[in-house]
């Protein structure tokens, strides 16, 4: 489970988050909708421990992790910039943060294959990253979010660079595995349809203020 209590943030004389308290659940997945500098990326960041909030706290799994660094939150971050590494294979990329956690080289390829076989990328797990298609690459990097079991995923606009089929697969398969892995995730977007279509709940956001949260029906029947 993900808690916001009570962020606040500003840049300068901006207040970029006004007392926002958000909870998302564990296996669901809530987006964050609002106009272009609202404040949505500094709130994702804010929970990833990237940006510091300036007061409140934000609890991971049930623990106080406001004062953690960023590194040490089990955190998996996808953004539209995936940044895979074109230099190795897409197992390798997979396998690459848990190397990097102290995974040895065995496990980190068994499990890697696994995280792929889950985003439908068995067979490709052997290829150049630069050998795949945008949607592919795309995959691998859900994949490598994954793998290191988080504890939340983070989304920050992941899937605007990719063409209209593609965009569905992933959005699908990215729910899938939020359900199968049981974490909470956020999706940060400036598309209300994409918002529409995969959240459980919304919090829509304008100049740093929730102004309106609910599951998607609820805020479609409101008058
Ligand atoms: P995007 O909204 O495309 O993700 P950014 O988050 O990089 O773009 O930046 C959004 C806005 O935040 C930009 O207008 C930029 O001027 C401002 N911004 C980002 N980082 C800084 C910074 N370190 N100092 C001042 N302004 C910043
Ligand atoms: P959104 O994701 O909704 O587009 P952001 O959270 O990126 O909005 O930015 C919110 C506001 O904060 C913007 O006005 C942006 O210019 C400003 N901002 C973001 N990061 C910084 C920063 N590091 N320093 C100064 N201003 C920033």
């Amino acid at each position: 489970m993900l808690e916001l209590k009570h962020i606040h943030k500003t840049f300068g004389a901006k207040t970029v988050a006004d007392d926002i308290s958000l909870t998302v659940a564990d296996g669901s997945l809530t987006a964050i909708l609002g106009p272009s500098g609202c404040g949505k990326s500094t709130l994702l960041n804010i929970a990833a421990g990237l940006v510091p909030p300036d007061s409140g706290e934000v609890w991971i799994g049930g623990e106080n992790r406001t004062d953690t660094a960023a590194e040490k939150r089990q955190v998996a971050l996808m953004f539209q910039d995936y940044a895979l590494l074109p230099h190795l294979n897409v197992w390798q990329n997979v396998a690459f943060g848990l190397k990097m956690r102290g995974t040895g080289a065995a496990e980190a390829r068994r499990r890697a294959e696994t995280a792929l076989a889950a985003v439908g990328l068995a067979a490709e797990s052997g290829r150049r990253v630069d050998a795949l298609s945008g949607g592919e690459q795309q995959r691998v990097a859900l994949a490598r979010a994954l793998v290191v079991q988080p504890q939340l995923l983070l989304l920050d606009e992941p899937f605007s660079s990719l063409d209209t089929g593609l965009r569905q697969q992933l959005r699908g398969q990215t729910l899938a595995q939020v359900r199968a892995q049981n974490i909470p995730a956020v999706l940060v977007t400036h598309d209300p349809e994409e918002a529409f279509a995969l959240a459980d709940h919304l919090m829509l956001m304008q100049g740093g203020r929730m102004v309106q949260y609910g599951a998607p029906d609820a805020l479609l029947q409101r008058p």
